[in-house]
């Protein structure tokens, strides 16, 4: 069994774009730019947004962080995405989500021009990954197909079975590895809440993406032997025994399933590695498009 190292294959990530973007300042073509938006002080999203902005800075990449009160207009926030969209230091632009509730998350994301939406949820986005353009992939979905690919998991003619269907991981995930390329071209199952007995699907899948948010949920029983696990669930639970009391596990038996699985990824260190990472591998590919380089 071997686990698929998050942390190692986004720090590669991180280095080869690090290298990237000295190379771009050298040849004197600028500096890719993200600007990250914030509104209200929910304490998860400022470490969201602290860490992204952090990433950029690491990679030598520029990072603008606004951070707007609780009470924002939606109006408001949308002239500022405009502002942003007219700001040529700004390749990339990602609201910060959930938004609070008297704002349309939809409207705000429409507001994004595509070109700059490296957080991929723009319908025009979505839209071109569903027909296999040229685009930005959402970053979570991005990272496995990165965990896949340079982990050499030959996905081909493979049965991936995904449990869960949301925007931001289900659906892209399932859509990608259906495409005809070379590291898709997979039969993609799509299980959901709707399903009676999700074993019945998840025993058949050579790879198997849990996508679901509940704790420890895919067990031993529900696959097969030598299956490929990718646990994508971000789960806290309480853990008396660790300095925190709590302690952060996947949507996968980590313990059990590996007993049978050919690869795994960890939780912590697996997929969760991999977000930033793939943000900022979209920023830089828009600073590319942008400055037609
Ligand atoms: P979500 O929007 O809550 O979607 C969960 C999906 O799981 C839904 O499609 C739901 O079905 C399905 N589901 C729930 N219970 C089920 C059951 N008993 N049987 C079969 N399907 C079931 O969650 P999400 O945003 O995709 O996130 C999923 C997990 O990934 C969370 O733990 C989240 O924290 C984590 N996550 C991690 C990253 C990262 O690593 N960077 C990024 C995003 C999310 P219905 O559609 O029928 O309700």
């Amino acid at each position: 069994m071997t686990i698929i190292d998050g942390k190692k294959i986004s720090d590669e990530i991180k280095s080869e774009l690090k290298i990237k973007v000295e190379e771009a300042k050298s040849k004197g073509l600028g500096v890719p730019g993200l600007t990250a938006i914030l509104v209200g002080e929910d304490p998860a999203s400022q470490v969201y947004v602290n860490s992204k902005n952090k990433a950029c800075e690491k990679i030598g990449m520029n990072s603008v962080v606004e951070i707007l009160p609780e009470k924002t207009a939606e109006t408001e926030l949308i002239e500022i995405v405009r502002k942003y969209n007219a700001d040529k230091n700004t390749n990339g632009i990602l609201v910060q989500l959930p938004l609070p509730s008297h704002i349309s998350e939809q409207k705000v994301i429409e507001a994004i021009l595509p070109e700059k939406d490296v957080d991929g949820f723009h319908p025009v986005n979505v839209g071109k990954l569903v027909i296999g353009l040229e685009t930005f992939y959402p970053c979570t979905p991005y990272g496995i197909v990165e965990l896949l690919k340079r982990y050499k998991i030959e996905t081909s003619g493979k049965h991936v079975v995904v449990v869960g269907r949301s925007n931001i991981v289900g659906k892209p995930i399932a859509n990608m590895l259906l495409q005809k390329n070379e590291n898709a071209n997979s039969i993609v199952t799509v299980v959901h809440s709707a399903a009676k007995d999700i074993s019945e699907f998840t025993k058949h899948a050579d790879i198997l993406i849990a996508a679901i948010g509940k704790p420890n949920f895919i067990t031993a029983g529900m696959v097969k032997e030598g299956v490929t696990v990718i646990d994508v669930g971000i789960n806290r639970i309480d853990s008396p025994e660790s300095k925190k009391g709590y302690k952060i596990v996947g949507d996968v038996d980590f313990d059990s399933v590996s007993q049978k699985a050919a690869y795994i990824t960890p939780v912590p260190g697996g997929v969760g590695r991999m977000t930033i990472a793939m943000l900022l591998q979209n920023t830089y590919n828009a600073f590319i498009k942008q400055n037609e380089i």
